[in-house]
């Protein structure tokens, strides 16, 4: 078995049987090394991964796609089962050896790094717990995919459900949220039994890598060398200081603009850029096609390499973005290393919303596209927290050309309404992050109450009431507390989430940048998305223009920035 026979197309392989890929580890692990051929051996056993890593993408976007069909599911689930962890264990072995030959490449030392990081963290009992665990993540995809209530006769999801919390009628919004509420909270006793498992499962992870708990394993794991939990203490604090007053002038605003004597739960997702009952809500496009163009449009005016990106992912159908009874909820953007392209994949239903995530999802695209060229796949694999300003930066940059006259999709004041909305979700969504972030650090750090339902009910609470005042939810206390079953990073990707909050503020220096030169901006963000992962965080936010900081004096001049944009948006 030799390399020359390597499949350069995902469609010559068959994803499903760890046979595919066997014969090419076995003989990366047995070839003989000399100083002269390591670099080949890199890039053969790069490309190998990309072919896995676009094998596994491939079936994950089937399966998403159509959750309904079974031979997806099992195709997704063979993957997980027979292919993941023989792959995990021989890439492992491949790290290892690679880890004993002493490779003094420059070009290598952060994937030297990350690789000597997770050889260390390796632990083969490890292995089956997070087969396990994928397959407790799928059930809570099952679980809330299946949610569905009757609407009038009609049977409506949580996406579809979402639709009428922006309702201009109070009491549809109401009726709506609690509907959904009732959804979730029929789930109570299966979620928290589920999240009991996982919690259980990654006990057991962290003490077989040696670790006090699983939070220490979860920050190895990510690889986050350059902040501590202390750091993300410090983002809470700021945020409290900084942020939650500007989130509390908004609900004010809101309340007032509502004419109501509190807001409730059903109030906050109420929306300038649907229906007010003063103008119609933004409808910015009917089908995939509109969305596409008036999104190439703008891409074209932010940059127009950029555009031509988004151009080609048309033209290849690597977009698949109109919402269908079977698809899975939400929405990603993958990476296809082999064919060196993005794929986006998300529910449209001709909101304002849909333009907004088609922006966030073509800014992750953009990286796809700027690091393709890098010669070894892990290199083009950045931290999270860099990876969002990647997707974040481009809503930000995007947002002056939503206009018709710009090739958008809307006159001046709806553009207004959609770069206000947008703003002020910036805003709420920091204080939130906050809850999210410090409720897992309480969970990891005190599993043995965390064991107990009861007890992350009155965690998550307790951070609910310092970071998220303003709204009145009496008479739904429950639904409050629980408010932990309906993110789904607490169950499936721990810890994943302050990454958002980090890119936001780098994403707002960027933004911040722009408005003084955006032909510097953009360049400077390009330049930092093609270094993929070869700087470390505080290099790539510099690169971009961004101080890598998380204090009251940075989110104070930002925030202020964004409030003085929010009020001239307005007075327009
Ligand atoms: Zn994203």
């Amino acid at each position: 078995m030799t390399f020359s026979s390597l499949p350069t197309s995902i469609d010559d392989v068959n994803p499903r049987r760890w046979e595919s890929f066997e014969p090419y580890f076995a003989e990366l692990q047995q070839r003989v090394l000399d100083g002269g051929n390591i670099r080949q051996w890199l890039v053969d056993w790069s490309n190998l991964s990309a072919l896995l890593w676009e094998s596994g993408a491939m079936i994950y976007i089937a399966k998403s796609l159509d959750t309904a069909d079974k031979d997806k599911e099992q195709a997704f689930l063979d993957y997980v089962n027979n292919v993941v962890p023989q792959a995990t264990i021989a890439d492992q072995a491949l790290k290892e050896r690679l880890l004993s030959l002493d490779v003094q490449d420059e070009d290598m030392t952060l994937v030297l790094r990350n690789m000597r990081n997770e050889a260390d963290l390796f632990r083969e009992e490890n292995v089956p717990l997070h087969t396990e665990l994928a397959k407790l993540d799928n059930e809570y995809d099952k679980i809330t995919g299946g949610l569905k209530a009757d609407w009038d006769g009609e049977e409506k999801n949580l996406v579809q459900l979402g639709l009428y919390l922006k309702d201009k009628e109070r009491s549809v919004r109401g009726r709506a949220w609690k509907t959904t509420m009732d959804l979730w909270l029929g789930k109570r006793d299966v979620l928290n039994k589920l999240y009991g498992d996982m919690l259980a499962l990654r006990r057991q992870v962290a003490e077989n890598a040696g670790l006090p708990d699983y939070r220490a394993y979860s920050f190895r794991e990510k690889g986050r060398f350059d902040y501590t939990p202390e750091a993300c203490f410090t983002f809470h604090e700021a945020i409290e200081t900084a942020v939650v007053p500007a989130a509390q002038r908004i609900y004010e605003k809101r309340r007032q603009e509502l004419g109501v004597d509190v807001l409730r739960p059903w109030d906050t997702s109420w929306s300038v850029t649907a229906d007010t009952g003063n103008v119609p809500p933004l409808q910015p496009y009917q089908k995939q096609d509109e969305l596409v163009q008036g999104s190439l449009n703008i891409f074209n005016q932010v940059d127009p390499d950029l555009g031509r990106h988004f151009a080609v992912m048309a033209e290849e159908e690597l977009l698949d973005l109109d919402t269908r009874s079977g698809k899975a909820l939400g929405g990603y953007c993958s990476s296809l290393p082999v064919r060196k392209r993005p794929f986006i994949f998300m529910n449209g239903v001709g909101i304002h919303d849909n333009v907004q995530t088609l922006l966030h999802e073509a800014g992750h695209a953009f990286h796809v596209f700027e690091t393709a060229n890098l010669p070894l796949v892990w290199q083009t694999e950045s931290p999270m927290e860099f990876a969002e300003v990647a997707s974040m930066s481009m809503e930000m940059l995007a947002a002056p050309y939503l206009t018709k006259a710009d090739g958008g999709f809307y006159s001046p004041s709806e553009a207004a309404r959609a770069r206000i909305e947008h703003l002020e979700g910036v805003i709420l969504f920091l204080p939130y992050m906050a809850v999210v972030d410090a409720f897992q650090h309480w969970v990891y750090t005190n599993l043995d109450a965390a064991m107990d339902a009861a007890n992350c009910d009155a965690a998550w609470d307790a951070l609910w009431h310092r970071f998220m005042p303003g709204v009145d939810w009496r008479g739904y206390e429950a639904s409050r507390m629980t408010g932990w079953h309906r993110k789904p990073h607490i169950f499936s990707v721990p810890f994943y989430y302050i990454e958002y909050g980090m890119a936001q503020v780098g994403a707002l220096q960027v933004w911040r940048n722009s408005l003084i030169d955006q032909a510097g901006a953009v360049a400077a963000y390009r330049r930092a998305l093609a270094l993929g992962g070869r700087q470390p965080l505080p290099e790539l936010f510099a690169a971009a223009g961004a101080e890598f900081r998380f204090d009251t004096d940075l989110l104070t001049e930002l925030i202020a920035l964004v409030e003085r944009t929010i009020e001239t948006l307005k007075a327009d």
